[in-house]
């Protein structure tokens, strides 16, 4: 075949699309970032004059940096203690099911437990001047409102849903309700080591206070819960921590008082009374629960007992229309 002569025309051709780079962050410098913070930073840039944004973008990108590392760091030590924990805990359920050839291996399960502060002494006068003014401002914020719905919902909304969620599904389980009980009087509130001089109360929960009491003063809602504090509180924790649990009535306490299960108990709750073996066995440690990734320092067991769990309570009357139930505490948080 005879070859074309002459000047051909070569077909047009695209260059070749760059590599695929996916965009990266001006402010922090990771590709792909979505943090708020750089979008935050990086909106003053119209504001400011370009040295003054080079210098300032500089510095907010080093400490957001920082930030991650430190984050990164946290979980890091948190998924090894965790690890470290599960192993150990396994250890001791597995040399308890040794010992222990009598019970069917299904019908023991290990439950790690923090352990709530233990020192008791009087109340001092100035925790609970701060309760007290931050008790006014609530009520005299809590009187605004017509009723609880009026309150503009805020996190304690979401904790009223799950604490009626959780008290619903306790109700019908009493064996599960009467585990959370015991396990909660083993752990004495190590959950409430955080509730300080305010106990978690909210403009929400003093309103529905006063819608349930509608003839009360402010002074009266007031001194309701003034009543309660006890004569001794445990150091370091909720000034309603008393030595044999929540000196508060289940009803006046806080919703996320009433909706919090720790981890281990959640998970219990997640399987249901059906799934409760006839043991438990309760391995404690000796952080509270907000401190237990808090350093490098082994938190060590300090208690390993088995808990019989306990029948459930015998089943209580019917209720006539109208009637109050008054709940009763749970354990001690
Ligand atoms: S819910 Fe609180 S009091 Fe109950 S076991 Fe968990 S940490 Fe302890
Ligand atoms: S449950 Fe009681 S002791 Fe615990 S944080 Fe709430 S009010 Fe305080
Ligand atoms: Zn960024």
């Amino acid at each position: 075949m005879a070859l074309p002569v002459g000047p051909t025309t070569l077909p047009m051709q695209r260059p070749p699309p760059p590599p695929f780079a996916p965009p990266t962050c001006g402010v922090c410098g990771e590709v792909r970032c979505a943090d708020l913070a750089c979008r935050h930073v990086a909106a003053q840039q119209p504001k400011m004059e370009p040295f003054a944004w080079r210098n300032f973008v500089a510095f907010q990108g080093r400490l957001i940096r920082e930030r991650r590392a430190r984050d990164r760091g946290r979980k890091e030590n948190q998924r090894r203690i965790e690890a470290l924990e599960a192993e150990e805990s396994a250890a001791l359920l597995e040399r308890y099911r040794r010992d222990h050839p009598e019970l069917p291996a299904e019908q023991v399960r290990v439950v790690d437990l923090p352990s709530g502060l233990s020192q008791l002494a009087p109340l001092p006068p100035e925790r609970i001047a701060r309760f007290r003014r931050r008790l006014e401002l609530l009520i005299a914020r809590a009187q605004r409102y017509a009723d609880a719905d009026a309150v503009p919902p805020d996190q304690h909304h979401r904790a009223r849903a799950r604490s009626l969620q959780g008290e619903a599904l306790l109700a019908q389980q009493p064996a599960l309700k009467s585990a959370c009980e015991q396990l909660c009087g083993a752990c004495r509130g190590a959950c409430c080591t955080e509730g300080g001089d305010h106990a978690y109360l909210s403009t929400a929960i003093l309103r529905r206070e006063l819608d349930r009491a509608p003839h009360l003063t402010a002074e009266q809602l007031r001194d309701r819960y003034l009543a309660q504090l006890p004569a001794a509180s445990i150091v370091g924790s909720c000034l309603f921590q008393s030595a044999t649990g929540c000196a508060l009535p289940r009803e006046q306490r806080a919703d996320l008082c009433n909706a919090y299960f720790c981890e281990p108990l959640a998970a219990l709750q997640r399987a249901g009374a059906a799934a409760l073996p006839q043991q438990l066995l309760v391995v404690q440690r000796a952080n509270h629960q907000w401190n237990r990734f808090d350093t490098d320092a082994r938190n060590a067991v300090v208690r390993v007992a088995p808990l019989a769990l306990a029948p459930p309570p015998a089943a209580t009357p019917p209720v006539a229309p109208g009637e109050r139930v008054q709940s009763p505490p749970l354990g001690t948080s």
